[in-house]
């Protein structure tokens, strides 16, 4: 679980906004949610034979003795959300959410117990256009961002019928081969065999690949929306690749599922999954509604962001303001406020705690501050200021106070408010 520190959280603070923009662009609206839910919904959403339910929840005992758990994901608890307040019921909703998830994971680079994600779902819609338009979104934040090192990785999971078809041939095919399974898998293909074509053991990687594929068992309808998801994203350009063996690591997903991948971050190189859930909102007591989304791991957008050569806009304080003697500090709040009502978005550091002449200016010099306004005894008596560019040679010049606001807006090429 990682403290995020302040030489980060302008990056973060840009990316989230940047991110934000772009879905609010395509019509989503924010929720926001609750960190804990009932233990029960991620059990009944996510699966009980998966990686994050068997072994990554933090799950505890309240006061009470009802089973809550951190949430590891997102979207179980904006499905529980838009049962709960009556959003989904004859309507369709285009949500984002942003925040932390918790899961108990080995941490390593990309991977915390404690990381955020950015969430977005199209609820209601269940047409290939809703799959497409997610994923074409997904696309600008990459092309706005400067990012260039991701491909997109899709795959149809079908119908639960085709999938139990699929399950059927798993289950031959991994039998056959069981001597050579890992124990979670030879668990695994009684209850979920789909499970260890997600399995993360090296061993079990060749097994795996000669699996049969799940596009050989497509039925007509979900290889009709695959086909036409694939068209709406040839039509936009967004290019991609069919992984047949990418089932992710949760159940809920059925037809489209995807995957940004990138190289540049190592072994983690997930930065972006989702897919469609059709069934879900019925599993958890709603009207059928379908559904389809995805999450964005933040901490691997900001490394990936770094990775190609990104960087926010600088955010110091325009002006820093250095005041010597208990007048001109006294006289120094009123002019620092005055200059915050008067000029649109100034950003003004006062000086507090005293000190001298040198020690302010050394202060106003680390905070990367524009100019220098200085305030002293002979200042406020002339009613003047001095105003000493800390980024240029220009030389320092004294300025008389009731023309402080017209001149520094000038020079910061912001506008003024007289
Ligand atoms: P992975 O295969 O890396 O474990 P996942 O399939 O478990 O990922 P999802 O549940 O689909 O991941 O979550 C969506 C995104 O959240 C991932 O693509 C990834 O960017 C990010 N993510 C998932 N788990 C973590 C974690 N423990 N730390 C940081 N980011 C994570
Ligand atoms: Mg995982």
């Amino acid at each position: 679980m990682n403290d995020i520190l302040p030489d980060a959280t302008g990056t973060w603070r840009y990316l989230e906004s940047v991110v934000s923009n772009i879905v609010q662009s395509y019509g989503y609206a924010e929720i926001r949610l609750p960190l804990l839910e009932q233990t029960e919904l991620f059990r009944r959403s996510i699966g009980e034979v998966t990686d994050i339910v068997e072994k990554e929840m933090y799950t505890f005992l309240d006061r009470n003795g009802e089973s809550l758990t951190l949430r590891p994901e997102a979207t179980a608890g904006i499905v529980r959300a838009g049962i709960t307040n009556g959003l989904l019921y004859n309507q369709k909703q285009k949500l984002w959410t942003a925040g932390p998830m918790f899961r108990y994971e080995k941490p390593q680079k990309g991977r915390y117990r404690q990381f955020n994600q950015f969430d977005v779902e199209a609820l209601g819609y269940t047409g290939p256009d809703a799959d497409a338009e997610l994923i074409i979104m997904s696309a600008r934040i990459w092309q706005r961002l400067g990012i260039s090192r991701l491909v997109l990785e899709i795959n149809s999971l079908g119908s639960p019928e085709s999938r139990g078809h699929y399950r059927e041939a798993l289950v031959k095919y991994f039998s056959g081969v069981k001597n050579q399974l890992d124990k979670d898998s030879i668990r695994r293909l009684e209850q979920n065999p789909l499970r260890i074509l997600d399995s993360k053991n090296p061993d079990m990687q060749a097994i795996v690949a000669a699996a049969p594929v799940m596009l050989d068992f497509l039925d007509a309808e979900s290889d009709e929306h695959f086909q036409q998801l694939k068209a709406l994203l040839d039509v936009a350009g967004v290019d991609f690749t069919i992984n047949p063996r990418l089932v992710r690591g949760l159940d809920y997903y059925n037809r489209t599922v995807f995957e940004w991948v990138t190289d540049a971050l190592g072994s983690q190189g997930a930065v972006c999954s989702g897919g469609r859930y059709d069934g879900l909102v019925e599993k958890l007591g709603g009207q059928a509604t379908p559904a389809v989304g995805w999450a964005m791991g933040f901490e691997r957008l900001v490394a990936l962001f770094a990775a190609s050569g990104g960087s926010a806009p600088i955010e110091n304080v325009d002006v820093y303001l250095v005041a010597v003697g208990d007048q001109a500090i006294t006289r120094a709040f009123a002019i620092a406020e005055q200059l915050r009502d008067s000029i649109a978005g100034i950003r003004v550091e006062l000086n507090l705690g005293g000190g001298s002449f040198k020690s302010q200016l050394k202060r106003a010099d680390k905070s990367n501050a524009d100019y220098a306004l200085i305030l002293g005894e002979q200042e406020v008596a002339a009613a003047r200021i001095g105003l000493k560019p800390l980024r240029s040679n220009e030389d320092q010049s004294s300025i008389a106070l009731n023309e402080l606001a017209a001149t520094l807006a000038e020079k910061l090429g912001k506008v003024a408010d007289l």
